[in-house]
């Protein structure tokens, strides 16, 4: 560059030229303009960052929380399919199809739903089947499962967008058959369904009593229950060794058919372990209806979805662990992890000031599954918080911290990536004497 004419503000397209960042012309151009109006065109590679930050990235979980709300819950086996599919056309007679068909057979199997439709996610399946069912009517809820499930998730709430008036059954701490048959009877009574909601992120001890599935089915009127984590079947048959502990006392969708649901709602992205979805399954007519509500038009998923959805279902019934990443970091053994953590601390090599050591951690989890249940585990711990650090290695590395140290958890770091945790914690203890932001 020519020095004859310091004084003059670069050229943004020049800085925007000058950039090392994948990103688009357009988008250079808009980080060298903020940096020249900023009156810090020096600074442009750190503009152009802060872009570069806000675009979805894959990054690597380890907080030890599995299902983690802000990294997308369940980890996904993207399968990008081919340009066009048979959404809605039926192959074999050539006519519009329906695009929840595949799944609907699948359901079929999995847990014995008559009739299965995908929505956008779980609050997506209350909020339509509420609708379908109660609109203008009345629907029945215990009073201890009146709940927030967070993120604005309020059943009240849910229950009011759909159209359906909450009948309060039973007390906080207890409700029976009877608190439900009451309600029925009550005079000028419009209830036109139960809906019973899974405490899925909290839990009531003491003295507490609430009502089966199996009772409320003898109820006159259909019950919905919103199982919220999608467990699809207890008997866990995709896991040789059958169902693990923390999954004792968690309702699925299988058996709460069985007992008599008319209809059960729940997400994809947790313990099903697919993307983010939502599912009402059950009865043949009641499902229909939920089809055929006008809002189900406007809470359908696309085919990027249904498709991954579709190849995650595909796996349960394959019993293909390794298309289940979410139940391969479940039943991953503690030594495995021991064993991951001493090669990692092999490969960033000895002699440095910021030693590397593995500890024993507890995973979580997640995504308010399976509250207060945790999975042994191992984490590599570095003394000091340097979240940040590891959040600007590309990929970045999502850790927690505890007492100060800082923890990248393993169980819920994919095996594949362990070599980016190498050079991340390689970077953290670069760090102080370099500004290097560890892109390789
Ligand atoms: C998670 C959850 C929901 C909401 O599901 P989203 O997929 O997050 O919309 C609803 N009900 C229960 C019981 C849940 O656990």
């Amino acid at each position: 560059m020519t020095k004859s004419q310091p004084r003059r503000p670069p050229s943004i397209d020049a800085l925007a030229r000058s950039l090392e960042v994948d990103l688009p012309n357009a988008l250079r151009v808009d980080a060298a303009r903020a940096a020249v109006a900023a009156g810090e065109p020096e600074r442009v590679e750190h503009y152009a960052r802060l872009i570069e930050r806000l675009l979805l990235q894959p990054v690597v979980n380890a907080t030890g929380v599995l299902l983690h709300t802000n990294l997308g819950r369940a980890p996904l086996p993207v399968s990008v399919g081919a340009l066009a599919t048979n959404l809605e056309l039926d192959l074999a007679s050539g006519q519009r199809g329906d695009r929840c068909a595949g799944i609907n057979r699948i359901m079929s199997t999995l847990c014995a739903a008559e009739r299965t439709i995908v929505v956008n996610n779980g609050a997506a399946a209350v909020l339509l089947s509420l609708a379908a069912l109660a609109s203008g009517a009345e629907v029945a809820v215990s009073r201890g499962e009146s709940v927030e499930i967070g993120g604005g998730f309020r059943v009240p709430d849910v229950a009011a967008q759909s159209g359906a008036r909450l009948v309060d059954v039973g007390t906080t701490n207890r409700t029976n058959l009877n608190d439900y048959l009451n309600a029925l009877r009550r005079p000028q009574a419009n209830v036109a369904c139960v809906l019973k909601v899974h405490p899925s992120n909290f839990r009531l001890e003491g003295f507490v009593a609430s009502t089966p599935t199996r009772e409320l089915a003898s109820l006159p009127i259909p019950v919905i229950v919103d199982l919220g984590s999608g467990l699809v079947d207890a008997a866990c048959p995709w896991l040789q060794g059958g169902p693990p502990g923390w999954l004792i006392g968690e309702p699925a969708a299988r058996q709460t058919l069985a007992d008599g649901a008319a209809l059960v709602t729940f997400s994809c992205d947790k313990l099903l372990g697919g993307p983010q979805a939502g599912i009402i399954a059950g009865r043949a007519d009641l499902v229909d209806r939920c089809a055929r509500h006008p809002l189900a038009r406007a809470l359908r998923p696309g085919s990027l979805i249904l498709e991954t959805l579709q190849s995650v279902l595909l796996a349960y019934l394959n019993r293909d662990l390794s298309s289940l990443p979410f139940w391969q970091m479940v039943t991953v053994d503690r030594p495995v992890l021991e064993q991951r953590a001493a090669h990692i601390i092999d490969d960033i090599g000895q002699g440095r000031s910021a030693p590397v050591k593995a500890v024993p951690s507890e995973a979580l989890i997640g995504a308010g599954s399976a509250p207060g249940k945790t999975l042994p585990s191992i984490a590599l711990e570095v003394a000091g918080d340097h979240r940040r650090q590891l959040r600007d290695h590309y990929p970045p590395v999502i850790a927690r911290v505890d007492g100060g140290t800082t923890l990248v958890d393993l169980r819920t770091v994919h095996p594949d990536e362990d070599a980016h945790i190498v050079t991340a914690l390689g970077t953290v203890r670069e760090a102080t004497a370099s500004e290097d932001l560890g892109h390789p």
